[in-house]
């Protein structure tokens, strides 16, 4: 039987209500997979800010290291808004956590399932059938951490410098951990950049083109990503994995997610370095936020943090059987026509946030 020890961050708003069917759908997948889950929980963000004066308490980094994987919710909401930005539950404890682990690869897969398709707001023609696609966006590099990133005063007027900067190192490693998900999926690879403007889209380009001749079994293809944004919605269903430096991907991957339908059913892992067999550390966390305007009311849709546990079962601990019964369970939930109210449409059953949660981890 193996044992991992699983650090859980609910965090705020629906993260505490999602993550406990997520600990419901985990129940069931333990018995029947074998495997324990030594789950421990520890406050994060708004919560954290509440009751020890901080985003990310030390006992909660300490928990994480002493963890297989870190298992998050979401944290945020209005009553923090009001905080320097440093020391709000995001920008407090997300980028710190990142940053701590390295967590350079961020994995958001963007399916459209079939029998959700309505829930796009592409036109119904083009996501007929669904898509599923992977964005995998490098995290720790680029526009958003270069220096110098300051604003100045050039005479009498001020002038704000950003600077995109990586290193060959950097690319390559985004670009493994993408060729390796490719061989997993479709095996096609379409890399963004703008290298027709952009010294660092050259080099983005140059060292995937190398890197591709380990993977000879994957199509890799380049787009530039205004193109790509375009390509993304006439004709979403062409994607297998798409892979962006950071900030491109950050805005390439929201409108993944948005043509996707609900954001209630996206999952995403943020991995770090690979460990012996192929295994990630990682953060393991639903796309969307805490959802203030739905906190409390027992309607949030589970499905993205149960997947997200899916996730972290697949490239953190290795255990692909008990990832794929997860993801097959929800896919047989969706078929019965249970629906929370984001997916909800006529003639389909509602479901509470713990109603669909029981419905999963008994599909499971
Ligand atoms: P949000 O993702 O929380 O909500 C956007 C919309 O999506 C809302 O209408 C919400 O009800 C809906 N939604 C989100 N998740 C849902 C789910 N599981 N089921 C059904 N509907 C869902 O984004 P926001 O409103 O911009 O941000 C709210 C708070 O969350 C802010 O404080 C923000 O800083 C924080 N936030 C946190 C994270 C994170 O923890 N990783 C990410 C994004 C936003």
């Amino acid at each position: 039987m193996s044992t991992y020890k699983i650090a859980v961050l609910p965090g705020d708003g629906i993260g505490t209500e999602v993550m406990a069917e997520a600990h419901r759908v985990l129940a069931v997948v333990q018995k029947k997979f074998g495997i324990t889950l030594e789950c421990t929980e520890a406050r994060v963000g708004g919560i954290a800010i509440d009751v020890d004066g901080k985003a990310l308490p030390q006992a909660t980094i300490d928990l994480c290291k002493a963890s297989d994987a870190i298992l998050f919710g979401s944290v945020g909401g209005p009553k923090w808004e009001t905080l320097p930005p440093n020391e709000q539950p995001e920008r407090g404890a997300l980028l710190p956590l990142r940053k701590i682990f390295g967590l350079f690869a961020n994995l958001r897969p963007g399916i459209c399932y079939p029998q959700l398709a309505h829930a796009s707001p592409v036109r119904a023609d083009l996501v007929a059938g669904g898509f599923d696609m992977l964005c995998v966006r490098e995290l720790t590099g680029g526009l958003y951490f270069g220096q110098p990133k300051k604003t100045t005063e050039e005479n009498g007027e001020p002038v704000a410098v950003d600077t995109m900067v990586y290193k060959k190192s950097e690319i390559e490693r985004i670009a493994h951990v993408a060729f390796r998900a490719a061989q997993g999926r479709r095996k096609k690879l379409c890399s963004i950049d703008k290298a027709n403007v952009l010294e660092c889209s050259v080099l983005w380009r140059k060292t995937l083109i190398e890197i591709h001749a380990q993977y000879p079994d994957v199509a890799l293809s380049h787009m530039y990503v205004d193109n790509a944004a375009m390509q993304l919605v006439r004709q979403p269903r062409e994607f297998d994995v798409i892979l962006a430096e950071n900030m491109m991907g950050d805005i390439i991957s929201d409108e993944m997610g948005a043509i996707a339908g609900s954001i209630g059913m996206l999952p995403s892992a943020s991995l770090g370095s690979s460990k012996e067999g192929g295994l990630y550390f990682g953060l393991f966390e639903p796309g969307g936020g805490s959802a203030p305007d739905i906190a409390g009311k027992g309607i949030a849709n589970p499905i993205a943090q149960i997947l997200s546990a899916a996730m972290m079962l697949r490239f953190a601990l290795g255990e692909k059987d008990a990832a794929n019964a997860i993801e097959r369970a929800v896919i047989a939930v969706i078929d019965s026509g249970l629906r929370t109210g984001d997916i909800w449409s006529e003639g389909c059953q509602r479901a509470s946030t713990s109603e669909m949660g029981a419905a999963i981890a008994a599909a499971v």
